[in-house]
């Protein structure tokens, strides 16, 4: 019997249209190997209409009342849930991450949705007091524009969500690229969108590569903003070639997170969070654990404790419920991760366990490597520096708490460390000395929350944030309103 590969479209203009020159690319299951879809590979013509598509979109989309907007976005909300188990088995077939991670990757969208429907309400500005009589002064959001938002295949919901969805509160309208990896997830969260009412024009996507779709969006003129979220190497190429026509650009990018435990943490705990921080999601979130940061006197004590865990694992199909740990992304990341296994031998570390594809029924088929640890690892060495994107985690024992947060804090990264302790005296020096973007104390370094801002320091952003109120301010420009109802010429810093 033979099945056919169902050829998807790109969407613009509230329409379904094949790429302008007819080409397209194959997706395949990382689990499997097996052909999901075939995609439109786009050019810089198709670009260039979905653009043209928002911008004039903007100019009635940016006038609808935003509690309008709001409405549609809570409707949003509403067919993401109804839709949620049908988004996370079209994702783990897509990117291999488990079921219940899939699962929870909608469920990042859904929140995402009811909380900025709520911002359709508030969007606050300010209001203060000025120094001349009869005269009022305010501040107000103001929508940029057509905003382009490029995407990894890691949370393929989630991640647009957190960019669109505060993106169309504000009036903005949207030109959407996600990653060649992952274009089906997009796809049914813009068919969504559309069967919740959005406005033609007002979200487009066009798929294809980051270096003809993602180049022609960089580089276009009506395009205000780019919200990227990606590898550091791409990150900086964006905003280096955006620069030149001094587009916004927001960049979420790259980590090197640890998690520290001290000698007086709860060790039980500490395993918990450490195998969830560096295994979950195969070691593939930008959040995930992968320097373990140990103090001596506990060193030995948890690494027999995680060992047998970690071998334990289960690796296989994500959509099999009693599966720990799916597939990496594709054989070149797979490559990639072997690459710093050697290196980190070569540098003198000490692989404890993993290190090689693995092997066994069920993953001959797939890309799946064995999680992999490594212990008397030197804080400067390669595997402790640069992000690996897999399940490698890397043990460096330290003496001290100081010595702890020196080591957390020089990698060329910042977005996510965890710290154990059992020492209220420890965690509030943590919560002042450790320099990223987000800190948990007794928990793993993933789980953020959509309701606080999200985003690292040094080479994982730009100082923008994602999330939370924080997350309107790259998708809306401050307007400033005076109104002088003196009937007179009244001048600021003169007549005051
Ligand atoms: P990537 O290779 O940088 O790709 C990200 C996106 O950029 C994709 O859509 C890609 O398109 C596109 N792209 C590539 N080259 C481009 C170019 N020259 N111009 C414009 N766009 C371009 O990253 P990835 O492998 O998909 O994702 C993994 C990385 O994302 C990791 O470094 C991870 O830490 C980071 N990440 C960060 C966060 C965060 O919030 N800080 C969250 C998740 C992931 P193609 O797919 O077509 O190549």
């Amino acid at each position: 019997m033979t099945t056919t590969v169902q050829t998807f479209q790109n969407f613009i203009g509230g329409k379904w249209q094949a790429a302008r020159e007819g080409r397209t690319f194959a997706n395949y299951n990382p689990a499997t190997g097996e052909v999901l879809g075939y995609f439109p590979l786009s050019s810089t013509a198709d670009v260039d209409a979905a653009v043209a598509s928002a911008r004039q979109a903007f100019e009635s989309w940016r006038l609808v009342p935003a509690p309008k907007r709001g409405q549609i976005l809570f409707r949003v909300g509403e067919l993401l849930s109804r839709h949620k188990e049908e988004l996370a088995r079209i994702m783990t077939r897509e990117m291999g991450k488990v079921l219940k991670e899939t699962r929870g990757d909608v469920q990042e969208g859904i929140d995402m949705a009811y909380y900025m429907a709520g911002e359709g309400r508030r969007l606050f500005g300010y209001t203060v007091p000025v120094e001349l009589p009869n005269k009022s002064g305010m501040a107000l959001r103001d929508p940029v524009g057509v905003v382009a938002c490029i995407t990894p295949w890691n949370f393929p919901i989630a991640i647009p969500t957190w960019k669109m969805f505060p993106a169309l509160v504000a009036g903005n309208t949207i030109v959407l690229k996600p990653a060649s990896d992952t274009p089906q997830s997009a796809l049914r969260l813009v068919e969504i969108l559309q069967e919740a009412g959005l406005p033609e024009g007002v979200v487009n996507l066009v798929c294809g590569s980051g270096q003809e779709v993602g180049e022609a969006l960089i580089h276009h003129p009506a395009v205000a903003v780019i919200s990227f979220t990606g590898s550091t190497e791409s990150g900086r190429h964006v905003a280096v070639e955006a620069a030149q026509s001094l587009k916004r650009v927001s960049l979420e990018m790259g980590g090197k997170n640890a998690v520290i435990v001290l000698d007086d943490a709860d060790l039980e705990l500490a395993v918990e969070g450490i195998l969830w921080s560096a295994y979950g999601t195969t070691g593939q979130r930008c959040t995930a654990c992968s320097r373990l940061i140990v103090q001596r006197g506990v060193h030995d004590h948890l690494l027999e404790k995680l060992l047998p865990r970690i071998e334990q694992l289960r690796l296989g199909d994500g959509l099999d419920e009693q599966v720990d740990v799916g597939p990496v992304i594709n054989a070149s990341q797979l490559e990639k991760i072997h690459a710093y296994v050697e290196i980190g031998q070569g540098e003198g570390a000490t692989l404890v366990t993993g290190g090689a594809c693995a092997e066994g029924e069920g993953l001959t088929s797939g890309n799946f490597y064995r999680p992999t640890l490594f212990k008397d690892v030197r804080p400067e060495m390669r595997i402790a520096q640069e992000e690996i994107f897999g399940p490698v985690l890397s043990v460096i024992a330290v003496d001290t708490f100081d010595e702890a947060i020196k080591v957390n804090n020089q990698t060329p990264f910042g977005l996510s460390s965890a710290i154990y302790t059992q020492n209220i005296n420890n965690a509030q020096r943590a919560m002042r000395d450790l320099t990223t973007g987000i800190l948990y104390i007794n928990s793993g370094t993933t789980g953020a929350e959509i309701q606080l801002p999200f985003g690292g320091t040094r080479g994982t952003g730009n100082g923008h944030r994602e999330a939370g109120i924080a997350g309107l301010d790259v998708f809306t420009e401050w307007k400033v309103v005076y109104t002088d109802y003196s009937g007179k010429l009244q001048k600021a810093q003169i007549d005051s």
